[in-house]
């Protein structure tokens, strides 16, 4: 291969990795031969080198094999005076992050791209466009449409926490590509915590610590998905700590996402949660029916293109948002297996064949739970008597655990309100059905209540 060939090949690569990630990571390799089936470049880092390795190794090979020419490996040259131990004692001109080369790793649109998502590739299925808004996380929704109008930061970090599977990822590409669509001068990086964490390791074996800090720190925008990965990692924490300090002074937006608020993670650092704190620190609730319902329909559309004659019978997304209720993930993979049954079988799924079809997620939710078992276990949750709850008392420490109990007994057995209302003390069978309306409107509004009906629920299924 010649350097023409690979002018070719680089130029096939920029229409498939888009304009951003080829001016930051392809434009700078300098072809330096092809042997074998190995083909190396100059770079002005290790960093550099391991990065397109990575993450354009692929890419590469692929355009590489469309011109005759197999490539099953990439190696890099370092490029001498710009190595990280030169470049901290000589001149201020990091090469990874001067001007000619931003750092940009923004959403790339190109259709080949693999469907899995790494730190570098956003997926176009989630913006802001697929995102559906409800009570539970209006306020993230809210939040993040904010930073992603790219005005004047006026939080900083955003903070989004909650449970697996409730949008938090989804959330961050969508600002990344509202971000990018907005600004395309912008530079945007997205990264999980746990691959921020292995580059830190990685430059510091290869004494690229430069490279890594400019890279860093020469960001408009710092996404760093799933930050309880470097809790605990004391280096690493430094190193972000750091990275975090420096951006927040030069007033560039940073997101963080995590499954606990930053007081909850375990092993973070007290500076570092104090930081966190001082920006806006959001959570998305547990999903509620409606919300989940919301989703499904939207889905919908999505999954009737890439199941082409899959008919689902009325009722069925009902039936999915009311049994499961944990996970958005969870509901999407029901809704797969659903139209992918449908298309192959050429039938209409009706609730039985869904019930048949998902036998394994439902069957956790289908474990039998009695009244007695939930009544027991909200009084022990609010450390009150099971006679309490039982009572007429109508002060708010019996009354709204007994409302919760009433929920759950609805949400989780198949008793009507009449026989939920025998059990409950013999009361009116309206009192349940406000009660039971009552937590739910509290779901929406009330983090605490939703945080336990969440626990509660996955309690009694789990005994
Ligand atoms: P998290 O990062 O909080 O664990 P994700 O963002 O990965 O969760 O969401 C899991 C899946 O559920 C994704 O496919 C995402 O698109 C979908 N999802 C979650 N919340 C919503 C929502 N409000 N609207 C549409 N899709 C959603
Ligand atoms: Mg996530």
């Amino acid at each position: 291969m010649t350097a023409e060939i690979w002018e070719k090949i680089r130029q096939e690569l920029k229409a498939k990795i888009g304009h951003n990630n080829y001016t930051t990571w392809i434009e700078p390799l300098k072809f330096e031969a092809f042997s074998g089936d190995s083909l190396s470049f100059r770079v002005q880092s290790n960093f550099m080198g391991n990065w397109v390795d990575r993450y354009f190794r692929d890419a590469i090979c692929r355009e590489a094999a469309a011109f005759g020419i197999t490539v099953t490996r990439l190696s890099f040259i370092v490029e001498k005076g710009v190595s990280a131990d030169a470049a901290a004692v000589a001149k201020p001109s990091p090469k990874v992050a001067d001007a000619t080369t931003p750092v940009a790793i923004r959403p790339d649109r190109s259709p080949s791209k693999p469907a899995a998502v790494d730190s570098l590739r956003l997926d176009e299925n989630q913006t802001f466009d697929t995102f559906v808004v409800g009570k539970p996380n209006e306020l993230a929704h809210a939040a993040a449409r904010r930073v992603a109008d790219g005005g004047p930061v006026t939080f900083n970090p955003l903070f989004l926490y909650g449970g697996v599977g409730l949008g938090k990822t989804h959330l961050m590409h969508a600002i990344a590509w509202e971000l990018q669509a907005r600004n395309p001068a912008a530079r945007v990086l997205y990264i999980s915590a746990e691959v921020f964490m292995y580059r830190f390791i990685q430059a510091l074996r290869e004494k690229d610590m430069m490279g890594f800090k400019e890279l860093f720190r020469s960001v408009d925008v710092l996404m760093v998905d799933d930050i309880k990965f470097i809790a605990g990692k004391d280096n690493t924490q430094e190193e972000f700590f750091h990275t975090f300090n420096a951006l927040v002074d030069q007033k560039k937006q940073i997101i963080l996402s995590s499954d606990a608020a930053p007081g909850d993670i375990d092993g973070l650092e007290k500076r570092i949660v104090s930081r966190l704190n001082s920006g806006l620190v959001i959570d998305i609730h547990p999903t509620s029916y409606e919300l989940r319902l919301g989703i499904l329909q939207r889905k919908e559309e999505i999954f009737a293109n890439q199941f082409p004659g899959a008919r689902i019978a009325d009722g069925v997304m009902e039936f999915l948002a009311h049994r499961i209720t944990q996970n958005v993930r969870e509901l999407e993979g029901a809704m797969t297996r659903l139209f992918a049954h449908s298309s192959f079988l050429g039938r209409e799924v009706d609730v039985n064949m869904a019930q048949e079809f998902l036998y394994d997620l439902l069957k956790d939710a289908d474990r039998k739970v009695t009244i007695d078992e939930i009544q027991r276990k909200v009084a022990d949750h609010y450390t009150i008597r099971v006679s309490d709850l039982l009572s007429h008392k109508r002060n708010r420490v019996f009354a709204r655990p007994r409302q919760v109990a009433m929920f759950l007994a609805k949400e989780m057995t198949d008793r009507s309100l009449p026989e939920i209302a025998r059990k409950f003390g013999g009361r009116d069978h309206t009192t349940i059905m406000y009660g039971v309306r009552r937590v739910e409107q509290l779901i929406d509004s009330d983090q605490g209540i939703a945080e336990d009906v969440d626990l509660l629920r996955r309690a009694l299924k789990a005994q």
